[in-house]
This record gives C-alpha cells, structure tokens and sequence, in this order.
C-alpha cells in the first residue's frame, strides 16, 4: 500500500512517515501542493493523507487538482482548522475522510485502514491486461489461464504495473513499493525482477522506458 504524505511540517512529517513505514506503508512525503499533484501523476499513490495548510497553494486546491484526473483515488484530509465550513467543504471537494489535527497516531492508522477495506471491496479483485490476469483477493496469477507462482516481490511489482497498465511507473517508486521498509536495495535489483517477469510472462508484457522506469502497455 504506497501513500503519499502532503505535509509541510518537518517534525510531524518525519514522524508520520516514521510511523506509517514501521507499519508496512510505502511513504513518499512531500512539502507543498505543487509537488503533491506531480507525484499523484507519477508516482499513482493507493491513498493521499493531505494537510490543508500548505505554503504554496491551499490544500482544497491541491484536492481539487487530484480529483479533476483522479476520481477515486482515496484521500484523508489533515488539518488544524476545525470548523463546520471547512469540513463540509472538504468533503463537498471530494475529501473521503477528515481528521483534524491534533490527533492520535492510532486514529490515523485507523481512518486509513478504513480507506484500505474500501479500495479493497469498491474494486473488482481481478486485473486483466491481455492473456495475463491477476486476481488480487487470491493473491493468484495467470497466464493464457495458466496459474504462475510468483515470489512475492515479483508479485508486488507486477499487480503495482498492472494496476496502472499503459502509465509509466518510475523506478523510484517502484523501489518504494517493493522495497518500503528501510531496506537494503540492490542497485540492480528491479531489473532482476523485470527479468524474471519477463521470462514468465512473455518479453514484451513489460517495457522499459529508457532513464524513467518500467510500462506495461495497454494490448
Ligand atoms: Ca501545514
């Protein structure tokens, strides 16, 4: 599950995405507006946890910029201003949840898992991009209807390109969701997997896309 944190204040940043990656999250955080709707383009985040009070644009903008590309994707609106106006309206901008700050570690790790079980229902569990599907509830793949075993970070790293089948997908969030726990990466390590996919699924199920990342395109 990859999030993408926008919050322009360092400690509770660095606290939440401290939190959040001991709990499995793959985290990227980002500092303003600007940088949150380049990174829901690039980086295709499951869920965005936004604060409203950023420096450069505010937060209602920010929300308002995803849901003009990304009507589903879920997001938790953060912020200090508690009144009745600011929450209606957040929500009224297509905000799917709201907690205002301060709040508990345990609330958010709540609210989000909360957001999980809905992507996880609202969703078809299966994926299909050509001969290749990928059941999501059954943790199953196939090709040309033939189960294939896959280790699970090969697994993570096909659903995560499927999932978004014909965007490109960077290396470096690739990494963080394969890798989100403060590990150790190879640096060759997402090509030995691509490799190992490619060998499975066929040569051309994945692309690569020179000095950006990996694509699996649309038949
Ligand atoms: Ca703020």
């Amino acid at each position: 599950m990859q999030i993408l944190l926008v919050e322009d204040d360092v400690e509770l940043a660095a606290a939440l995405v401290r939190a959040l990656r001991a709990r499995g999250y793959a985290v990227n955080q980002v500092g303003n507006g600007r940088l949150a709707l380049t990174a829901v383009r690039t980086e295709a985040p499951d869920i965005v946890v936004l604060d409203l009070g950023l420096p450069d644009m505010d937060g209602l903008q920010v929300l308002r910029g995803i849901r003009a590309n990304e009507r589903h994707l879920p997001v938790l609106v953060l912020t200090a201003r508690n009144s009745v106006e600011d929450l209606v309206e957040g929500l009224d901008r297509g905000a799917d949840d709201y907690l205002p700050k301060p709040f508990a570690m345990s609330e958010l790790l709540a609210r989000l898992r909360v957001l999980e079980r809905r992507l996880g229902t609202s969703t078809s569990s299966e994926i299909r991009v050509g001969e290749v599907s990928l059941d999501t509830a059954r943790l199953e793949v196939r090709c040309d209807g033939v189960a294939i075993d896959l280790p699970r970070r090969e697994y993570m790293l096909l659903k995560a390109l499927m999932e978004n089948a014909g965007k490109v997908l960077s290396r470096a969030s690739l990494e963080s969701r394969l890798y989100g726990w403060g590990e150790e990466v190879a640096s060759n390590a997402l090509e030995v997997h691509v490799h190992h996919l490619r060998r499975k699924l066929g040569t051309q199920f994945i692309q690569t896309v020179r000095g950006v990342g990996y694509r699996i395109p649309l038949p």
